[in-house]
């Protein structure tokens, strides 16, 4: 019973971390232009070539500015 309920919260756990934007939230990060955007950001989806999916503070760190129409 016990191993179940450590399961339990195991899950309950992960589903936090994923759902919650305050840990690694990742980013579409333009490589040429430093643009920082939303992975939803229709800018991400045509930019296939120069941007890379990042943690949103590591996009900033490496000089990264955010998008005007997202808000990176
Ligand atoms: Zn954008």
């Amino acid at each position: 019973m016990k191993k179940v309920l450590a399961v339990l919260l195991i899950f309950i756990f992960n589903g936090i971390f994923t759902i919650s934007p305050a840990f690694a939230e990742n980013v579409m990060f333009n490589v040429e232009t430093k643009k920082v955007h939303k992975v939803s950001c229709p800018h991400a989806q045509k930019c296939t070539k120069n941007c890379i999916k990042i943690d949103r503070k590591d996009a900033y760190h490496q000089g990264g500015k955010p998008c005007k129409t997202c808000g990176g």
